[in-house]
């Protein structure tokens, strides 16, 4: 059996907090691996203009390159329409039956109450065990309540970055060194991404 770690997100682009976050959950859950998994549109997000799915899984891949720890899936953007998270989950069972996976799901702490929201929230923590990742003092809703128990709790040290605060600063021409890797900011320019 072989523990793998889902990370889902829209990496728009990839940085330095994602890495910590899969970093720390791999090394403190025992995982063998972390497989990213980019999202094509997300269901519950507000659309600004997401960039192509080629960018944003070539900077994915330049930014795992030195770990072999962390692949790549892209089940979510090769299928049509809106990704929800059960169905990636049945189709990464179905597609490495082979290395019979045990999955680990992981979300943010906000998402804990948004997760009543989602398509099959019991059959996902049935599936795969879910992993909230954040600060302590998380304050569940009475509607996350029933779910509290299945899912694993988890600290990891938490940096003030997002994607928007990276596409912000590049935008406006400031640095974003160390806030992301070296290669994936060398990508961004040369392609002219978030000018
Ligand atoms: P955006 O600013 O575009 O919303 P983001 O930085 O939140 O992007 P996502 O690709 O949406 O990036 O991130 C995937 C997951 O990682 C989300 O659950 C998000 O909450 C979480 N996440 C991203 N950055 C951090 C961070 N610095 N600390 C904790 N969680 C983070």
């Amino acid at each position: 059996m072989k523990k793998i770690g889902l990370f889902g997100g829209t990496f728009d682009p990839i940085h330095n907090g994602h890495l910590i976050i899969a970093e720390y959950l791999r090394d403190d859950l025992g995982l063998e691996e972390i497989w990213f998994v980019p999202a094509k549109i997300h269901p519950l997000k507000n659309n600004f203009e997401i960039t192509s799915p080629e960018h944003r899984l070539k900077m994915l891949l330049l930014a795992i390159q030195d770990n072999p720890n962390f692949k790549v899936t892209d089940v979510e953007l090769q299928r049509e329409g809106v990704s929800f998270t059960i169905d990636t989950i049945d189709e990464l069972y179905r597609r490495n039956a082979a290395l019979e996976p045990r999955f680990f799901f992981f979300i943010g702490m906000d998402n804990v109450n948004e997760l009543y929201k989602w398509k099959d929230p019991r059959q996902i923590l049935r599936k795969a065990q879910v992993v909230a990742f954040g600060r302590p003092g998380f304050k569940a809703d009475k509607k996350a309540k029933e779910f509290i128990p299945l899912i694993k709790f988890v600290h990891v040290p938490l940096l003030e970055i997002s994607s928007t605060y990276i596409r912000q600063r590049i935008q406006k021409k400031r640095s974003v060194r160390y806030l992301i890797p070296a290669a994936v900011e060398q990508y961004i320019r040369e392609k002219h991404l978030y000018m």
